[in-house]
């Protein structure tokens, strides 16, 4: 088959080893233009989210089924789509050449004269080298390494691998899928007169909050494995560096290294707190308890608009009130000089952050990010008496603050900018991984998302599954004590950042 279009380009894209930011930043980049991906089992599916919303999206697993395909099937794919003038990605795990076929795929692109390009990425050795604190080329142990494919370690005939060799290499040897043959791999090797004693490690998962390790000799390897339920993707290393360095395990040492945290917000804000969560290697859930209602079509919110400039002080409580407020704005074609002297005050530093994020400098942060501390600070700082105070906040935001300001003598209007809407989810997994006790936290960051939360899931059933509950400052806490909820652990710093640290640290004081 020969390409009809000259614009058509075949990119074969390393994904990286496995967490989805270790793929290169070309790969990214043309991952994100492509008209066409074509992705492997072992990408991190993570990733997808990056490809243009109208890209075509084609999933290729190697493995026995329905939708499995061969890597006939997977050429004629790429020739196919190229076929049609298409920028395709073809996304494959790790490194595309390092035993990854890749190189089959350009051969046939090449001979149906297809322009192709290769982008290389961190092969899993070299990724689970680093994360696992095997370092393979430690000078004090090995000047050599060899990578080895263990899918030929079976039949004794028609083998390429030259176990005599392996048997006497001094350095690290690196094997890939060799987990399925790994007692095989073993015997031969100590057939060929390598020492049973030899150090051994197997690697699985690698970078990605799953990834578990377990060392051994080349005789125990394959019964540990076995034991300790270790199995692909996974990577074995043989060779004095296969001790390992405890040292160099950096990785062990996070404490919310493969933790289950369930967030409770909504869809956005839950996609920004995973994003932390994944960030700590930890394992994010994502429950949207609730929805987000814009009320910037409210007779209130348009009426003020034109007088926010007569304004002493405008009040903002959470970076949504922030966002909503100046995406409404930018629809009516204004822009931030509606507040003209007015002064503004954020809850806190997200919020103080979202506004900088809109060019505007808040006048005044609390150093505690509460209401209540808002309403002390600006009393102490300033004479509120007769100043007029603008509050743009949730509709479902407490009294107090509007109330500690006006008896401090200021005159409030509080105008709701959005109100949030309790949200039906799919309870399914969260409910089978209550009653496996593999839920380790359920996090809350509003009194409204402990609400719609509790009224979907009976607190019974939580305390039941053992998981932890983690809550973002004190209203939220009064909020889960009522509904006979233990705190176990509230945040100090009332943001979400700072509730992740109080999980951090909880977990770190357990592990000591
Ligand atoms: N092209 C890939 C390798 C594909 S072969 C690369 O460069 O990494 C598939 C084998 O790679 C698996 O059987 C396993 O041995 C290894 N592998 C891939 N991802 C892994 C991971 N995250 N952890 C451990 N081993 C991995």
């Amino acid at each position: 088959m020969k390409a009809t279009n000259k614009k058509s380009k075949v990119y074969l894209v390393g994904a990286g080893p496995g967490r989805m930011d270790l793929i290169t930043v070309r790969g990214l980049e043309l991952l994100k233009t492509a008209d066409c991906v074509i992705y492997d089992k072992l990408a991190n599916p993570g990733l997808i989210k990056y490809a243009r919303p109208d890209a075509e999206l084609i999933a290729t697993p190697k493995r026995v089924g329905d939708e499995s395909f061969t890597q006939q099937q997977i050429n004629n794919l790429l020739l196919e789509k190229a076929a049609e003038g298409k920028t395709i990605v073809r996304l494959k795990g790790g490194d595309p050449y390092i035993f990854g076929r890749g190189t089959e795929e350009a051969k046939a692109l090449a001979d149906a004269g297809i322009d192709f390009e290769v982008v290389p990425s961190v092969t899993a050795a070299i990724a689970a080298s680093a994360y696992a604190g095997i370092a393979i080329t430690d000078r004090n142990f090995a000047s050599e390494v060899i990578f080895v494919t263990g899918h030929e370690a079976e039949g004794k005939e028609n083998t390429s691998i030259d176990w005599v060799l392996l048997a006497r290499f001094s350095g690290t040897i690196v094997f890939y899928m060799g987990m399925s043959n790994l007692k095989s791999i073993a015997n031969r090797l100590i057939e060929n007169g390598m020492a049973p004693a030899t150090p051994a490690a197997v690697v699985a998962d690698a970078t990605l909050p799953t990834q578990r390790g377990v060392k051994a000799t080349i005789a125990t390897i394959a019964d540990v494995c076995e034991k300790e339920k270790i199995g692909a993707p996974a990577l074995v290393f043989i060779g004095q560096t296969a001790k390992g360095d405890s040292r160099l395990e950096w990785l062990t040492k996070w404490p919310l290294l493969g933790k289950t945290i369930v967030v409770t917000r909504d869809v956005a804000g839950n996609a920004e707190s995973a994003a932390k969560i994944a960030d700590k290697l930890a394992i994010p859930i994502e429950l949207p308890v609730s929805r987000i209602k814009s009320r910037a079509d409210s007779n209130d919110f348009i009426k003020t608009l034109s007088q926010i400039h007569s304004y002493h002080w405008t009040i903002f409580t959470s970076p949504n009130g922030v966002e909503i407020f100046f995406s409404e704005l930018a629809k009516l074609n204004k822009d931030a000089r509606v507040f003209g002297p007015a002064k503004i005050a954020a809850i806190g530093s997200e919020t103080a952050a979202s506004l900088a994020h809109c060019g505007l400098k808040a006048d005044f942060v609390p150093a505690e990010f509460t209401s209540k501390d808002l309403a002390k600070g600006l009393t102490e700082s300033t004479n509120l008496r007769g100043q007029k105070i603008l509050l743009l906040r949730s509709r479902l935001a407490s009294d107090d603050l509007p109330q500690l300001l006006e008896n401090a003598g200021a005159v409030v209007d509080n105008v709701p900018v959005y109100t949030h809407e309790k949200n039906l989810c799919d309870l399914k997994r969260l409910s089978e991984m209550l009653t496996e006790k593999k839920v380790r936290w359920i996090t809350f960051a509003s009194p409204f998302a402990c609400t719609c939360f509790f009224e979907q899931i009976p607190v019974d059933f939580v305390k039941s599954g053992n998981a932890r509950v983690a809550s973002i400052g004190p209203v939220t806490s009064k909020k889960l004590v009522e509904l006979g909820v233990k705190v176990d652990i509230e945040a100090s710093e009332h943001t979400i950042d700072g509730l992740i640290c109080a999980i951090e640290q909880y977990e770190s004081r357990i592990n000591d």
